[in-house]
């Protein structure tokens, strides 16, 4: 569970507003102290640790978490 130098390779380029990023398919390893563009899974391809790749800002979470009820509701519609 160390940082292999591997993350570089995944690294995200450009800018981004705050929380953009996550939208974007990136996703912050705390470990390697980084972003990467990986959407294979949700563990660093570097180090294993589970990546952090929801919005912890709270406009863009309470976004998140509209489309996430969204989609619930719908699926209860569907049954
Ligand atoms: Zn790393
Ligand atoms: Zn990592």
């Amino acid at each position: 569970m160390v940082c292999k130098g591997i993350c570089i390779r995944f690294k995200a380029t450009g800018r981004s507003i705050n929380g953009g990023r996550y939208i974007e398919g990136q996703k912050r390893c705390q470990r390697c102290d980084i972003y990467i563009t990986w959407n294979v899974s949700v563990f660093c391809p570097c180090c294993g640790t589970r990546l952090r790749y929801k919005p912890r800002n709270g406009k863009l979470k309470l976004k998140f978490n509209e489309a996430k009820n969204e989609r619930e509701q719908a699926e209860v519609l569907t049954i």
